[in-house]
């Protein structure tokens, strides 16, 4: 019989790490086990116990340099990208994004606190949200951070609030370019009919009311139009469109410096998926841009634009112990891990696939048994694997789910009082924790119980 070849055999990008599946530092260790940045799996969930997410430095940041060199290399304008923080929000996370010389944007008081206390200047911050607080406005107000306008709403409090501080606000505005891409329905976002953004066919008169404000300055045009994209195609229709609008703001008198194209580049979950790399990706807007400059003769504006999941996803992994099977014959055998919804809710809510492997025999070798995969949540659509092939295992083994640096943590949830995974980050064979392991003590912490239901002894 031959031998299945395992998706950890195929060879590594570096330069564009959301091609691969693993991390890459990823490795089989001299145990013929899994180790990752130098470390044995094994030993950190000895040491750290599961479920554990884990970051790879190394994947983190070639996947920043990506984008950097991508954009210097191909936009002979000045640029800029921006990490879209939900993607993964924490202290480190920032940090690490900030040394590594981008940008971030926030949608919330909670993501720009984490990435201002992370140490990213204010200046290379940008505030999103189709329905900002007042208080969030304030708080972006008062550090310096500059906003993306997303409706007459928000504009209308970005005004009211910029004139009451007395203080000047560096705005760009949100619009839907009408582009559709083949993505799923929850994270399109690009299209007419979505709640982000202004229409296009609206600008016009957004322009004109911008320039009777006394405060905000219209700096910048953002769009956004999806995320898991393979396709090339939407991005280099983009770039012309946003420059056009460019054009139809100078009738109006603004002189549009900034144009932030989004994020929404794919990585590769499973091997049936192969999206373009980074290089690809920031070579197409960036020439459809150029082009669409040099053919109306206007200034190259700074490029922005705004990964989030190909910057972290593939340097993620988490790990999962196994506990119960249950065979139910001629139909599957499930298998439940220590985990699931509560730290990745993307299967639950888009069908998301994933690859994973035991972290004892990673090459699954003689894989022979299929399995379902099942979260230990109060749902019955709290799987994380409907079908996959692994080597035999019982109760004890770690399974590793590769590709989930992304959307799993920041979506994070305690459902069920499942305290959520610590987080470690590895890198040269060590391993140091970015995020405790939460207690089931921790989540009593903002019950209150009135001082009537106290029973008096
Ligand atoms: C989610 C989002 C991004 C990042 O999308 P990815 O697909 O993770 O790259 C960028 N910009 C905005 C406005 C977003 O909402």
């Amino acid at each position: 019989m031959q031998e299945k070849k395992s998706f950890l055999k195929q060879k590594i990008d570096w330069e564009s790490p959301n091609k691969n599946i693993v991390p890459i530092t990823t490795s089989i260790g001299s145990d013929g086990k899994l180790w990752i940045g130098g470390c044995s799996i094994e030993e950190l969930v000895e040491k750290y116990n599961s479920p554990l997410y884990i970051l790879d430095e190394i994947t983190l940041r070639n996947s920043c340099r990506a984008y950097k060199k991508a954009l210097e290399k191909y936009y002979p304008g000045k640029s800029l990208p921006i990490y879209a923080s939900k993607a993964n929000s924490s202290i480190f996370m920032s940090n690490l994004i900030s040394s590594e010389g981008l940008g971030l944007d926030a949608v919330s008081e909670g993501e720009l606190l984490t990435a201002l206390k992370g140490g990213v200047p204010n200046e290379k911050i940008v505030f999103h949200g189709n329905n900002k607080s007042d208080k969030e406005i304030e708080f972006a107000v008062r550090n310096n951070v500059k906003v993306i306008v997303d409706n007459d709403y928000d504009l209308e409090r970005l005004e009211e609030i910029s004139t009451s501080f007395n203080h000047d606000l560096e705005i760009m505005i949100r619009f839907t370019p009408g582009i559709e891409c083949h993505t799923h329905e929850y994270i399109r976002t690009g299209s007419f009919d979505s709640k982000f953004g202004f229409g296009i066919e609206y600008l016009n008169n957004l322009f004109d009311r911008i320039s009777n404000t006394e405060r905000l300055k219209l700096k910048g045009l953002h769009a956004h139009i999806g995320s898991q994209i393979f396709e090339l195609e939407p991005h280099n229709d983009l770039g012309e469109i946003m420059v056009n609008v460019i054009l139809d703001a100078k009738k109006f008198g603004h002189d549009i410096q900034e144009l932030n194209v989004g994020g929404g580049l794919g990585i590769k979950y499973t091997e049936n998926d192969d999206p373009p790399s980074i290089d690809e990706w920031v070579k197409t807007i960036s020439t459809s841009v150029v082009k669409a400059c040099e053919k109306n003769n206007l200034d190259l504006p700074t490029l922005m634009c705004e990964p989030g999941r190909s910057i972290v996803s593939t340097a993620g992994i988490t790990i999962y112990k196994i506990g119960a099977f249950k065979k139910i014959p001629g139909i599957r055998t499930y298998l439940s891990v220590d985990g699931g919804m509560s730290d990745n809710p993307r299967p639950i809510t888009y069908q998301s696939n994933y690859s994973a492997c035991l972290v004892s025999n990673p090459l699954n070798n003689n894989s022979k048994s299929k399995y379902t995969i099942a979260g230990k949540h109060c749902e019955s659509g709290d799987v994380l694997f409907k079908e996959i092939e692994l080597a035999d295992c019982n109760t004890g083994d770690l399974i590793c789910v590769f590709g989930t640096g992304a959307y799993n943590n920041s979506m994070s949830s305690n459902y069920n009082r499942i305290p959520r995974p610590a987080a470690l980050l590895v890198c040269d064979g060590e391993a140091e924790i970015i995020q405790k392991r939460e207690s089931p003590s921790d989540l009593l912490k903002y019950d209150v119980l009135p001082d009537r239901f106290i029973k008096q002894n």
